[in-house]
């Protein structure tokens, strides 16, 4: 989950959401997908997704995907024991992460009136948690879909969600690992400006920074690629990720 620094909103005209996005860029503060279509902006304080930003300020608010914010609303209430990207460190480059994301291979089970149509083996990149804060996020907002069963290691999806691609964000966080993975298997490497547009496309920071932090021993070189450029789509980046 990137961890984040807010700058004050910008006191021009612009659409509601585009002013959060503006300062934190067009990324699901959660599950770190790229908001394409219908982000929510979630006021922290209220725990509520709102319309208006009004006087909220922007430091409780933070960007929503469809999938998290339709779990904001099923569970709100409280976001009391939380740990969110804005309020205290989520990723760590190097060392224990709060946040972490691991390729697993896991058995995926689509269902139609509980019989199994269909039953494959396939990647997921799986997000865990290493303190009770994490782990109660990525519990409350279901970052592994409602689907993932981590006892069994096993996805079981009605079909029909299956077919409207209801909740892609597993699916999604696994196709970037690959990505990332096949760009990281090449001789030399693509130039360090063209991977910065490459991670800013597909989102999913911290995956990208998962595998590169791996093979990348300098810390000021993982800083340049995936810190606190203010002019690209990942504004808003904390350099924390470094800290040890
Ligand atoms: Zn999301």
């Amino acid at each position: 989950m990137r961890p984040l620094i807010k700058s004050d909103m910008p006191r021009i005209a612009m659409f509601e959401a585009d002013r959060v996005m503006s300062v934190i860029g067009p990324y699901c503060s959660l599950c770190e997908r790229p908001l394409r279509d219908g982000p929510e902006i979630w006021d922290t304080a209220r725990d509520a997704i709102i319309e208006r930003i009004g006087n909220a300020r922007v430091d409780s608010l933070l960007m929503l995907c469809v999938n998290c914010a339709g779990w904001q609303r099923r569970t709100a209430g409280s976001q009391a024991g939380l740990l969110l990207p804005d309020w205290g460190l989520t990723f760590r480059a190097r060392g224990d992460s709060p946040y972490r994301y691991s390729l697993e291979r896991v058995t995926v089970r689509i269902v139609d009136d509980n019989e199994t149509v269909e039953e494959r083996e396939d990647d997921a990149v799986i997000v865990s948690g290493s303190t009770p804060e994490a782990i109660a996020t990525i519990e409350r907002f279901r970052l592994n879909t409602p689907y993932y069963d981590a006892a069994t290691k096993r996805m079981t999806i009605p079909r029909h969600d299956a077919l409207t691609l209801a909740d892609r964000r597993v699916v999604m966080r696994t196709e970037v690992w690959h990505d990332a993975a096949d760009l990281l298997s090449f001789a030399g490497g693509p130039a360090l400006h063209s991977l910065r547009s490459i991670i800013e496309a597909g989102g999913f920071w911290s995956v990208w920074l998962t595998l590169f932090a791996a093979v990348i021993p300098a810390d000021d070189m993982l800083g340049r690629l995936f810190g606190l450029y203010p002019l690209s789509q990942l504004r808003g980046t904390s350099t924390r990720f470094l800290e040890r």
